[in-house]
């Protein structure tokens, strides 16, 4: 049997995947993405989509592609409504980061000093009287909050979505297959193997989320993305929208324009690849919702998920070529903030594809780093 052949083959329709085919596109270089769930039906369709201010909680090797993706983001902002019919609802809104105790105010606000030198936004540490102005239904226990003025947040689903669109116009094949392996003659990448199915190709993406580590079977280059997963509760409350991400530690809640729930979470659960909604997750979040906004116990609960975020030991990403087999890339761990870096994820390995070289330095994210 023949194999059908593309230039680049994409694994994985998430955003990193989908991100990748995209500017790959604009370069002028058509791919097949092979996806074998559906587009974004992980966590790039269920994610918070919160864009943390724009910056991590501290200094972090992530930040020059966080930076990057935030510049990206501005643009997709104006281009994608224009390529698509669909509204990623990008949009800037603040954060209060809120504390209730002392102990919690300088966990907070450690990082202030280097945070304010990274944007151009204010970020600033609030106390009790100016969090309950700006947001009279935060609990009143409350003694201040980290406010991060230029914060933002994203539709992921929608963004997933727009951006295929788009790479499709583009001439971007997005098709449904299990990829059960890699093909290559010595140290060149050949190919993948669907289930009686190849597609040829010279240049292999991997952006399989946390199923990244199928790559470790396939090349032996040590790939130890984790599964970590994290739970949404969407309540239906009354009274205004929140106009700010109230976030607790590591909890948030916020209302979507997407459905105009309150997004509320979230967990880190080490379960494997167990991706099933539990009633324990569900109460840890009405509580810690609760802690914030107390009010929402009037709120009814319309929709629940679960999905998986791709983890690194190291929280850094997995960003570049795979050493050792030509034309073979690893896009991957992005964990808690992935949506936020998948347009640079994408971006950096377009640019390392077309051009050979990228404008972030990818040290940090050498896909070598755990192969001893
Ligand atoms: C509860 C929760 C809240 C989150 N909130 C935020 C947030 O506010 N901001 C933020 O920036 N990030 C957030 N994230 C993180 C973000 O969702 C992820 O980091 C990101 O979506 C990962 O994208 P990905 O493309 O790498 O992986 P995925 O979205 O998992 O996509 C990988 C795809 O590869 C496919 N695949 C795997 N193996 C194969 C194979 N062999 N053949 C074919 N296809 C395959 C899978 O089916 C999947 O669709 C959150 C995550 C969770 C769980």
């Amino acid at each position: 049997m023949a194999a059908r052949h593309s230039d680049v083959v994409i694994i994985g329709g998430g955003i990193a995947g989908i991100a990748t085919a995209y500017y790959l596109a604009k370069t002028g270089i058509t791919s097949t993405v092979v996806e074998r769930d559906g587009l974004a039906s992980h966590a790039s369709g269920f994610a918070y989509g919160g864009l943390s201010g724009g910056i991590p909680d501290g200094p972090n090797l992530n930040f020059p592609i966080i930076q990057k993706s935030m510049g990206l983001f501005r643009e997709l902002a104006q281009g994608l409504p224009e390529q698509t019919s669909v509204d990623i609802q990008y949009r800037q809104r603040p954060v209060l980061k809120i504390a209730f105790n002392e102990a919690e105010a300088t966990e907070a606000s450690q990082y202030l000093v280097w945070q304010q030198e990274q944007v151009d936004y204010k970020v600033e540490w609030i106390g009790a009287v100016d969090v309950l102005a700006l947001e009279p239904r935060v609990n009143p226990e409350v003694i201040g909050a980290l406010h991060i003025e230029g914060g933002g947040d994203v539709e992921p689903y929608r963004l997933t979505l727009a951006l295929a669109e788009a790479a499709e116009k583009m001439g971007v094949i997005i098709r449904t297959g299990n990829v059960v392996g890699l093909r290559h003659h010595g140290s060149q990448i050949r190919g993948v193997a669907l289930a009686g199915e190849d597609i040829s190709a010279d240049t292999v993406v991997m952006a399989m989320g946390p199923w990244s580590g199928a790559l470790t079977e396939w090349t032996g280059v040590n790939v130890p993305v984790r599964p970590l997963k994290g739970q949404i509760i969407r309540l239906q409350a009354n009274g205004a929208p929140y106009s700010y991400s109230i976030n607790h530690h590591k909890n948030y809640a916020m209302t979507k324009p997407a459905d105009n729930f309150v997004w509320c979470g979230t967990t880190e659960e080490e379960v494997g690849f167990d991706e099933a909604k539990t009633t324990e997750s569900r109460d840890a979040i009405i509580e810690s919702t609760l802690r914030m906004l107390p009010s929402l116990a009037d709120a009814n609960l319309a929709l629940q998920t679960a999905c998986l975020r791709p983890v690194t030991p190291d929280n850094l990403l997995l960003l570049g070529g795979i050493p050792g087999i030509d034309g073979l890339y690893l896009a991957t761990g992005g964990g808690r903030q992935g949506i936020m870096m998948g347009p640079a994820m994408g971006k950096t390995i377009a640019d390392l594809i077309s051009s050979g070289a990228t404008d972030v330095d990818i040290a940090p994210y050498d896909t070598g780093r755990f192969t001893v």
